[in-house]
């Protein structure tokens, strides 16, 4: 017997438990050892009855994402189930932890389950890109019915104890399931009634075979969030083979799918994004003795937009906030603001009146910078102008005190240079939300030259606890985020004059995979917010020039709030149509410029806006501004949108091959006549050598 798994004795019940920690992965020696362990106590007279356990934090959270799609040893999962379930005696899990995945599939094997309170069970598999491969599609509707069974699987979210007795996934809560878990297996034994085995357990599926519109109606609503990706269809499929199919042709065919979605380009971008998500924050040169400082109070410069979003995050999870604001008016208007936003979630039933009471009350408002005092960290989230932010940066190195961490919001200025108004430039650092900052997962954190790794930690570290993605990043104009997608607007305006419409550019990029194509997003972010500061920057001076988007808002065409942008929105829709206008204006603009417009391809369109985007990230790789390809991938799905099933745009650039976007960087730079679009160097070199993005990624965590 391997010493992963164990048998001890309680009397005539043994016990098995899993002894791999952290969370009892379920690798081969642990398939193996509880496969043994079965036929061992099977065979063995003097054993009445099995309790499954695990030590450590956790029954099992399920198998090793890390070997998914290396080959594997039998025997395979699904066998070590089924012996399970085959046993003529008793096996009663005894569950704590996150029960996840193939681990909770382990469980729905066993003929009971007992779990300690707070033990979470799920099936998070379709949040990989899968779908549960080892018998959960078929013995979870066998437990609670298809359609419960749905909703817990497609959405991947893990279930707490008491929704789950109710649901009837669990037959009992105890304090020490284990004990209990023993009794239970003795007293089945002393019954000696037939063990029934689930995937045999047909009556929970009758009343949706015989009436199918809940189901449909339930599977129709999940699909539809679905936002292009196979698993969650994949999902709704096996669930439905548990009413269509003998229930050993539905298991074959639900291993046979996992096997086919562990090698779809799907799950491999959504693994890597998995993994890039929880990687993004560690940094290379961090010292290992490092504490975050601790953060108790929080002050915001700042109730606009972004100030007012920020601030939700904290009082969301506890942390008192103070707002500074130059005038009550505005203070008062940032304050509805946020109420509003906290009344819609109340309305749709995600809160209810007294977290509303709760949140609001965390936040307090204030038109005297002195109040941010006794703050633990300060961000600043006011206009985005130099001389203003180095102002309150003056202020804020005379009020905060020594230990606060002083953070700005800003979208692209020098944060080295914002830290030298302090005479503590170690403690001054970027945290860059995205709008809206309350919903948007992803938090640049800018460490600035002189940034002391606390001060970072401290940053990394509420993140979290606000439940960002926090991704490290280095200064440069516009960091990872707004320095690529500035490589991406250079191309939109050039793809207009030279013959495409909004509506096609803003298509082919939805067709890629984006909610909102750059046309629609310019227009609901206002288009005055880029003229504004391309005014500050003196034009084009450094090529970016915006020709239409800035006659239009010379025509007072902000975007949705006036009405009318790149499209007319009609009152009170937030959908644009095209406007002749717009398409006159753009012919009018490139005729002046001497462009001859010509038809333009889709794909044309998505190669122009998507690998100038690449050039500019391998950039950013070079100069060390993103220390990993990953975190760039990471910056681009949970801050703008980039399609999660792609992994992101360096991720995406090694499965086109590097080759061929150097050479259509090369052909579109010849024949636009625009040197910009050349490949960087880096992409060249990797491209000439046969690598990938992917290739860097390795040697760093080689020489880690
Ligand atoms: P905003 O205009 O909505 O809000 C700025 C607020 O700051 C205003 O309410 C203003 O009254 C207040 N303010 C100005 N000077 C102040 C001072 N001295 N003391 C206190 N308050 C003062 O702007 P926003 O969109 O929230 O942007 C704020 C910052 O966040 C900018 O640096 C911007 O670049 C950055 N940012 C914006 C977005 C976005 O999408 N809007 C996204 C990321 C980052």
């Amino acid at each position: 017997m391997s010493d992963l798994v164990t048998i001890t004795r309680n009397g005539s019940i043994a016990i098995v438990s899993i002894e791999n920690p952290p969370v009892n992965a379920l690798g081969y020696d642990i398939r193996a050892g509880i496969f043994n362990a079965m036929e061992q106590l099977a065979a063995d007279d003097t054993v009445a009855g099995v309790v499954l356990t695990g030590s450590g934090r956790t029954f099992s959270a399920g198998a090793d994402i890390r070997e998914f799609g290396k080959p594997s040893q039998e025997p395979w999962l699904p066998v070590v189930i089924q012996k399970v379930e085959d046993m003529p005696k008793p096996v009663v899990a005894a569950l704590h932890g996150t029960v996840l995945g193939g681990g909770f599939e382990l469980s729905l094997g066993c003929h009971a389950r007992i779990a300690a309170p707070g033990t979470k069970v799920g099936l998070p598999e379709v949040k990989l890109g899968l779908m549960p491969g080892a018998g959960g599609t078929q013995r979870l509707p066998r437990i609670i019915g298809p359609e419960a069974a749905l909703k817990i699987i497609v959405p991947g979210e893990p279930v707490g104890t008491e929704a789950a007795l109710k649901m009837g996934v669990i037959d009992a809560i105890s304090d020490d399931p284990v004990k209990a878990a023993v009794d239970r297996a003795a007293q089945m034994a002393a019954d000696g009634a037939p063990l029934v085995k689930v995937r045999e357990n047909d009556a929970p599926l009758a009343a949706a075979k015989a009436d199918r519109s809940a189901f449909e109606e339930t599977a129709a609503a999940l699909l539809k969030k679905a936002k292009g990706l196979k698993a969650p269809a994949a999902c709704i499929d096996a669930v439905r083979w548990s009413m269509d199919l003998p229930v050993e042709e539905a298991l074959v065919k639900e291993r046979e799918t996992f096997m086919k979605l562990i090698d779809d380009d799907q799950s491999k971008a959504q693994r890597h994004i998995f993994f890039a998500e929880r990687e993004a924050a560690k940094v290379a040169d961090m010292p290992k003795d490092v504490k975050p400082r601790d953060v108790k109070k929080v002050g915001v410069i700042g109730a606009g937009t972004m100030g007012g979003g920020i601030s939700m995050n904290f009082a969301n999870v506890g942390i008192p906030v103070t707002i500074i604001e130059t005038s009550q008016e505005a203070l008062d208007r940032g304050f509805a603001t946020i109420e509003k936003n906290y009344r819609i979630s109340v309305s749709r039933g995600r809160m209810t009146e007294d977290d509303l009471k709760a949140r609001m009350s965390m936040l307090t408002g204030s038109t005297d910078m002195n109040d941010l005092a006794d703050a633990d960290m300060i961000i600043e989230a006011v206009f985005e102008e130099m001389d203003i932010k180095k102002q309150i940066f003056g202020d804020l190195d005379r009020i905060a005190k020594p230990t606060a961490v002083l953070a700005t919001n800003t979208s692209y200025l020098n944060v080295d240079e914002i830290a030298q108004m302090t005479k503590r430039p170690g403690s001054v650092l970027g945290t860059h939300f995205f709008s809206p900052a309350n919903v948007m997962k992803l938090l640049e954190i800018v460490r600035g030259a002189e940034t002391e790794p606390e001060v970072l930690a401290t940053a990394i570290e509420i993140g979290r606890r606000i439940r960002k993605v926090p991704v490290v990043v280095g200064v440069c104009f516009g960091f990872v985020g707004n320095r690529m997608l500035r490589a991406r607007s250079l191309e939109t305006e050039r793809l207009l004059l030279e013959g495409a419409t909004p509506q096609q550019v803003d298509a082919a990029i939805t067709g890629f995979g984006f909610p909102m194509g750059p046309f629609a997003m310019g227009d609901l972010a206002g288009l005055d917010i880029g003229w504004r500061i391309r005014k500050q920057m003196g034009g084009s001076a450094d090529g970016g020039s915006a020709d239409i988007a800035d006659a239009l808002c010379e025509m007072g065409r902000f975007g949705q709030k006036t009405g009318r942008g790149f499209y007319i929105y009609e009152q009170g829709s937030r959908a644009g149509t095209p406007d002749p206008e717009v398409e006159a204006l753009i012919k009018e603009t490139a005729a002046k410029k001497g462009i001859t417009r010509r038809q333009i391809s889709e794909e044309e369109i998505v190669e122009r806006l998507i690998y100038p985007m690449i050039s500019e990230g391998a950039k950013i790789l070079d100069e060390g501004i993103a220390q990993r390809p990953g975190d760039i991938d990471a910056v681009w799905v949970f801050g703008y949108g980039f399609p999660l099933w792609r992994g992101g745009p360096m991720f995406y650039a090694d499965q086109v091959g590097l080759a061929h976007i150097r050479d259509r960087l090369n052909h579109y730079a010849e024949t636009t006549g625009n040197a910009a679009l050349k490949p960087a160097p880096l992409l060249n070199r990797l491209a000439d050598e046969g690598q990938g993005f992917a290739s860097l990624a390795r040697k760093e965590a080689k020489a880690a």
